[in-house]
């Protein structure tokens, strides 16, 4: 694996691979890998991709302070998971590479609706932080495809819109399903900082989903998210949000609509550690 820190270099050598008929897929992250990640490397490698990850914390999308200052850092460990995993390129960023002259100086976005609603009203600037460092890397690295997680559904719709408003035509993207753990709690890395009691209890969210998905001859949602909140508080969440929403456009639904495709979301506090969590209805 050839690890950058530069644009310049970094372009050089994808613009050199893309000379010789290679394929750049690209996986952003913030690091503290776990096998969520390497999913997405593993969905690249089976399409026949160059594998071009980076790991770079982006301040710019951290709403909370203390988030930011206590979001795990791994760089050792990442490396050695990316060499196993069979990454090509790694890019590792510093602050003023992504955002030279500072980040106000960086292009931003407006996702409309989509900022609005649960993440984006929950955590005012958040996607305005992800727009800026997706658009930045993006156009650093130029990739045929961008893989995803589903485990951020609303980011991934955030970055659909973002790419289109972008008009780089170049770039595909691709989503890949959540990981989780044997017991259903979604792979995270915030998981890392889950005491032992708080993550027997983490688990409730993803039950949750599960409970909301196989309760939809109930007609109304109301009751059940009602259930849902009450269970999560019971365990000694924070509930922020149990929404159920139209899986093409989040528009929120106070009803099961039977026929269209549907997803519901979660996001709880436990402690100082937010979860997010969400399942698309079969
Ligand atoms: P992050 O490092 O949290 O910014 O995540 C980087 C990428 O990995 C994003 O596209 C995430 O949606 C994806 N990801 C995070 N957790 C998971 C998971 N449990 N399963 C699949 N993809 C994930």
């Amino acid at each position: 694996m050839v690890i950058f820190k530069n644009v310049k270099d970094i372009q050089e050598y994808i613009s050199g691979k893309k000379v010789a008929g290679v394929r750049p897929g690209f996986i952003p992250t913030m690091g503290a890998l776990h096998a969520g990640h390497l999913s997405l490397i593993a969905k690249a490698r089976e399409d026949g991709m160059l594998i071009i990850c980076s790991i770079f914390v982006n301040p710019t999308q951290f709403n909370d302070k203390k988030d930011f200052e206590q979001y795990p850092i791994s760089v050792e460990e990442d490396i050695e998971l990316l060499v196993k995993a069979g990454c090509d390129v790694l890019f590792l960023p510093s602050q003023e590479e992504v955002y030279p002259g500072g980040q106000q100086k960086a292009a931003t976005y407006d996702f409309g609706y989509l900022d609005t609603i649960l993440e984006g009203a929950k955590r005012p600037g958040h996607f305005k932080g992800v727009g800026q460092v997706v658009a930045r890397l993006l156009e650093i690295v130029q990739p045929e495809r961008l893989y995803l997680g589903q485990k951020d559904y609303q980011q991934c719709m955030v970055i659909n819109k973002l790419i289109s408003k972008m008009g780089t035509d170049i770039t595909s993207v691709v989503i890949c399903p959540t990981m989780r753990e044997p017991d259903g709690l979604a792979l995270s890395s915030r998981n890392r900082r889950l005491t032992e009691s708080q993550r027997a209890v983490a688990v409730t969210i993803y039950q949750c989903l599960v409970s909301i998905e196989s309760k939809q001859k109930m007609g109304s949602f109301a009751l059940v998210k009602k259930e849902c909140e009450e269970l999560l508080a019971a365990k000694g969440f924070d509930v922020e949000y149990v929404a159920l929403a139209n899986a093409r456009d989040l528009t929120l639904l106070n009803t099961y609509e039977p026929g269209y495709p549907m997803v519901t979301l979660i996001a709880a506090r436990i402690g100082e550690i937010r979860l997010i969590d969400n399942m698309v209805l079969g």
